[in-house]
């Protein structure tokens, strides 16, 4: 699997706090995986994540590296940052640039110097493929938060990044909106081959779709492999057992049977 990120014995503190954020965290995320980062609020989820974007990458102390497709994250230019890696914030108003929907989208692409034809091709095809056609003319105050989270992932989607980060990015979408949002990162990440890396504290409706859950806890990493090995490890710890989501509606891509269960519960179908 070719590696995509690969984090070696990062420490980070910020320079008003006596100790670090993250210390001496080890991680390599492959082409094509689903990857949320959970842990409880401060446990660094946004700092460990803003490492992967060298235009994010706080200012602090730090020791140990970053690399992106075997390169130090530095060494990136402007351009390769932009095409290689994709970010979707919490909060959906701070991204968009332009007054429409459809500027918004050409402006991605202008900035990475794609010629008028190829942006209004893409336009087309992306607003096609994630149903935003007839948001396309839309002034961007004229959207609700989820239709807004919905053009800042496509403004990032229409660069065509190998991986997307998204920081909570449900935080202020109601549940529909939240619902359908997930789906479509669903369908990019399987559809597409997107690698997505994504935090959260609220893992209800996010974990079902992750092929690899990695907890933070007291600076470093305390779990990293498939969700439902990693619920087990929450469900025993007492700051991060509230954080486990409702039975009845966690559906695991890669291991849907529950044996500890007294119930058999046949693939698909609701533990209720
Ligand atoms: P999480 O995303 O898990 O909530 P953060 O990475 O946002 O955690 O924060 C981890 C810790 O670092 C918290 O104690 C937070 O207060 C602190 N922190 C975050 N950003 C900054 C900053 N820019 N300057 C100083 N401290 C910060």
């Amino acid at each position: 699997m070719h590696e995509l990120i690969r984090v070696d014995h990062l420490t980070f503190k910020y320079p008003v706090q006596k100790s670090p954020v993250i210390s001496d965290i080890n991680l390599k995320i492959s082409q094509g995986q689903f990857v949320v980062i959970a842990g409880a609020t401060g446990s660094g989820k946004t700092t460990l994540m803003n490492h992967f974007k060298k235009e994010l990458t706080p200012n602090g102390h730090r020791q140990g590296q970053v690399l992106i497709n075997q390169k130090p994250i530095n060494e990136l230019s402007k351009l390769e940052s932009a095409k290689t890696i994709g970010y979707v914030g919490q909060d959906p108003t701070v991204q968009p640039i332009m007054s429409t929907v459809i500027d918004e989208l050409a402006f991605s692409l202008e900035n990475v110097g794609e010629p008028s034809a190829e942006i209004e091709r893409r336009i087309a095809e992306l607003a096609n493929y994630l149903g935003l056609d007839q948001l396309l003319h839309k002034s961007i105050d004229a959207l609700s938060g989820g239709q807004l989270q919905l053009v800042n992932l496509a403004s990032v989607l229409i660069l065509r990044p190998k991986v997307i980060l998204l920081d909570e990015p449900a935080a202020q979408l109601d549940p529909l909106s939240t619902q359908h949002f997930f789906e479509v990162l669903n369908r990019v990440h399987e559809e597409l081959g997107i690698t997505i890396v994504l935090t959260e504290h609220n893992l209800d409706g996010v974990l079902s779709l992750a092929d690899r859950l990695i907890l933070l806890q007291n600076q470093g990493i305390s779990f990293d492999g498939r969700p439902r090995n990693g619920l087990e490890t929450m469900t025993a710890d007492p700051k991060l057992k509230y954080f486990v989501p409702q039975v009845s509606q966690v559906f695991l891509k890669k291991d849907r049977h529950f044996p500890d269960l007294p119930i058999s519960v046949a693939e698909g179908q609701r533990l209720i």
